[in-house]
């Protein structure tokens, strides 16, 4: 077990050997948790709309000039038919904090891709009411992903207007995720401006306490605001390389999570030779290629991206290539995260029976367990 000590140590390695040996280390380690399956899931990108501002982001409320758009249920479930297809096990619904995307819709949304495919579902909507999260649960929506972005408090302070986001607190929600029998799932941004090695340091470690199944951690990018300033020689680079760096580190720190090579990280350092970089070296498992129908796809704008016009099709064929070139095999079923299996104490990996009925907002724990 890494202490916080050493994984700072980590972070500030400048020896090429040293960090190489970083990397063949987090590969063993994944190699031996979790072993060699690459499992994918489609993203479906289902809103750009979204009623917070944090100055990050591109798809912040005061945005101008972005165009906005929602999935009819036709599209959403075209978009996952596409994913049964290609043979992926589960889909990621995504959307900024969009409070149109109303309770009942999204539980018909989940009801209907449970009843009409084998697909697994993990929801990423943003800061939800607990009575929502209850609901999608209860619809039968098996996993939550919700980024806690960085372990320091005011360093997010300079990021979101107070007034937007009282009463809402990341962690706490997670915590719910949790008892409601969901797999959690949480990250954070690499590179801030303000962020510093330590709070990094911070992060990986507040990923173990979190006791998280998946953890998800991309470049920050700048999106075109102004932005604080930068936190001088302790200020963490927005780069690919140390993105990857917190890959390994979250792998060595939590072996059996589920740990995806994020779009951003892709989008960081495509134009390197060799084609998009899913940290499948560096201790990931998981990649999430887009499924929302094109010309919605290029309005999901979080940080500027080279419009990718390549159909899913075509990527799902890369992909498939650069899994094998890396010596792997893309994980045919829903993919399931092993340390959510044990925390639960379930041995299945394959699909779960519907929860229907079994979830309340009190006993979720003891309820997760009869649902796995
Ligand atoms: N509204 C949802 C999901 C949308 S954004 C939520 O807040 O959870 C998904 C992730 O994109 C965020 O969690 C954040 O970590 C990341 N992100 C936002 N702005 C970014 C930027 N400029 N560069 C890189 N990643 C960014």
């Amino acid at each position: 077990m890494l202490a916080r000590t050493a994984i700072l140590g980590w972070l500030e390695e400048t020896r090429s050997e040293q960090l190489a040996w970083l990397f063949r280390w987090a590969d063993e380690v994944r190699r031996e948790a979790v072993g060699d399956l690459v499992h994918l899931r489609g993203l479906i990108e289902l809103s750009n709309h979204c009623c917070r501002d944090c100055s990050y982001c591109g798809l912040r409320r005061s945005q101008p000039d972005l165009p906005r758009y929602r999935l009819t249920m036709d599209e959403i479930m075209a978009s996952a038919r596409e994913a049964v297809a290609l043979g992926y096990g589960s889909v990621v619904l995504q959307s900024g904090d969009d409070p149109e995307l109303r309770e009942d819709f999204i539980s018909q949304v989940i009801q209907t891709i449970r009843a009409e495919t084998p697909l697994a579902i993990t929801l990423s909507l943003g800061e939800r009411k607990q009575s929502e999260l209850v609901a999608w649960r209860r619809a039968g929506a098996e996993r939550y992903f919700l980024r806690f972005e960085s372990s320091n408090p005011s360093l997010l302070a300079r990021y979101r207007p107070a007034r937007l986001h009282r009463g809402t607190s990341r962690i706490a929600l997670l915590h719910c995720v949790r008892e409601l029998g969901y797999e959690v799932g949480s990250g954070i941004m690499v590179g801030l401006p303000g962020q510093t090695l330590d709070d990094l340091a911070r992060d990986i470690c507040l990923f173990r306490e979190l006791d998280l199944d998946m953890i998800g951690v991309g470049p920050y990018i700048a999106a075109g605001e102004p932005i604080g300033p930068a936190a001088g020689e302790r200020q963490v680079p927005a780069s690919a390389a140390m993105t990857r760096r917190v890959v390994a580190l979250a792998r060595v720190t939590c072996p059996d999570t589920n740990i995806p090579g994020t779009t951003a990280l892709v989008a960081a350092s495509t134009t390197s030779a060799g084609g998009p970089d899913w940290a499948l070296d560096a201790g990931s498992n998981v990649i999430m290629p887009p499924l929302t129908p094109e010309h919605q796809r290029r309005k999901y704008r979080i940080y500027p991206k080279p419009e990718d016009l390549t159909d899913a099709a075509n990527v799902r064929r890369s992909i498939a290539e650069h899994i094998a070139r890396q010596g792997r095999l893309p994980g045919l079923g829903p993919g399931a995260s092993l340390h959510w299996q044990r925390r639960v104490g379930s041995t299945v990996g394959t699909r779960r029976e519907p929860p229907e009925g079994r979830v309340s907002a009190e006993g979720g724990t003891r309820h997760a367990r009869s649902v796995a």
